[in-house]
């Protein structure tokens, strides 16, 4: 569900763009070029091959972002969008896939795509934010943040990586806090080279400044869920911080490392002060064949510790669900659709302790107070494990309870 790779933000950081600007598409090499030595100098790799680059139109853009959004979910968009409502994640929401188009749309000024492999920029993007085109200050920003995400992909194959991801949503998550996190901080370092005197503590000013997560959240709109806005911010402030916390600790060199093993969970960028932990696997064999008689499988999915707070959040005061979801050890969860178009589930959801198993189970009951799921629920704990059902058949399901 969270696999959207919007790889651009930074409207806001736009906005503050000076004037003036030549005619961009024959430019475009040259800055190309330019930025990207910015890059190198501070992350301290090569780029292998001069990355191409594109100007695309607003036209272009929202079916760009159109046919990837629907590459991302992992059914069809009507179904993803039944199965969130079932669950809890998101009221029920007319035309979802032309508002997440027209919001993301709102976001991008720039962006480099793995598939094809290819930087572009948006034609008049800077200049409907401010009446200016894209220049100076903006433009390196803009420019070296997407060049990272270039640079990345030579060393790390994003798009085979992330379509690889396509049934575990919270490693995907994860995943994206590192490209993310890493890709603004080089923009923000490639700032501040600029600026004669910057040091250490410039950054730790500046960086939750251009972390678009804080910048943008406030204008996030009224008619896209938060499920979807909160996830787009969440790798661009936490992965951020957690890059930078690498970063201090063991320097570029420890983000090599994590190029070679990424991050696996969000509870991993949620919990930086806990060892790293596997996340549990196999938590629902073959839940192709759990569902109700006559349903469809849809999907099966890993919810992960970011998954699980939001939707306590959306019962509970944030400080109790982020409470009761942290100790989450691994989950998954399955989606049926049954008859008359109403969605079945099951979700496993492994927990550190049987005490934690046991807070979660209270906690989800009193969220679910004010945040039904869209058909009766059942809850129960199994040792260390949380088993949520909804219409689900046998003893573990809530049909005829
Ligand atoms: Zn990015």
């Amino acid at each position: 569900m969270r696999r959207f790779l919007v790889l651009a933000a930074l409207a806001a950081a736009a906005a503050a763009a000076p004037a003036q600007a030549p005619g961009a598409e024959d430019l475009l090499p040259a800055k190309v070029a330019q930025y990207a030595q910015a890059v190198e100098s501070v992350r301290g790799h090569k780029f292998d091959r001069a990355v191409p680059a594109t100007e695309i139109d607003a036209a272009r853009l929202k079916e760009t972002l159109r046919s990837k959004l629907a590459e991302s979910f992992p059914a069809s968009p009507e179904e993803t969008k039944r199965t969130l409502v079932g669950i809890g994640m998101i009221e029920d929401t007319p035309n979802l896939v032309d508002r997440l188009v027209d919001f993301y749309g709102t976001q991008v000024i720039a962006f480099y795509d793995p598939e094809p492999r290819r930087f572009f920029v948006v034609r008049g993007a800077a200049a409907t934010l401010d009446g200016e085109a894209l220049e100076g200050a903006a433009e390196k920003l803009i420019y070296t943040h997407e060049l990272t995400h270039a640079l990345q992909d030579q060393n790390l194959d994003l798009d085979r990586r992330i379509k690889a991801l396509k049934d575990d949503g919270d490693r995907a998550l994860a995943l994206q806090c590192l490209l993310e996190g890493e890709a603004t901080l080089v923009m923000i370092k490639a700032a501040l080279a600029d600026l004669p005197g910057a040091d250490e503590s410039v950054e730790e000013q500046i960086a939750p400044l251009l972390t678009a997560g804080s910048l943008e959240k406030a204008n996030a709109p009224k008619d896209v869920p938060a499920y979807f806005t909160e996830q787009l911010f969440f790798p661009y402030a936490e992965g951020t911080d957690y890059v930078r916390r690498t970063v201090k600790k063991g320097g570029w060199a420890a983000v090599d490392r994590l190029w070679a093993s990424p991050p696996t969970s969000s509870a991993e960028i949620l919990h930086p002060e806990d060892p790293p932990f596997a996340p549990a696997t196999n938590l629902l064999p073959r839940p192709e064949t759990m569902g109700p008689e006559g349903a469809r499988f849809l999907y099966a999915d890993t919810l992960g510790e970011w998954g699980l707070r939001f939707l306590l959040r959306r019962g509970l005061p944030s400080p109790e669900a982020d409470a009761a979801a942290a100790g989450w050890r691994g989950d998954r969860v399955a989606f049926f659709a049954a008859k008359g178009d109403a969605i079945a589930y099951v979700w496993r959801i492994r927990m550190d302790t049987p005490e934690a198993a046991g807070r979660l189970l209270e906690a989800l009951a009193r969220s679910r107070k004010t945040n039904a799921s869209a058909r009766p629920e059942a809850a129960r704990r199994e040792g260390v494990d949380l088993v949520v059902t909804s219409g689900m058949p046998g003893p573990g399901g809530s049909t005829g309870r």
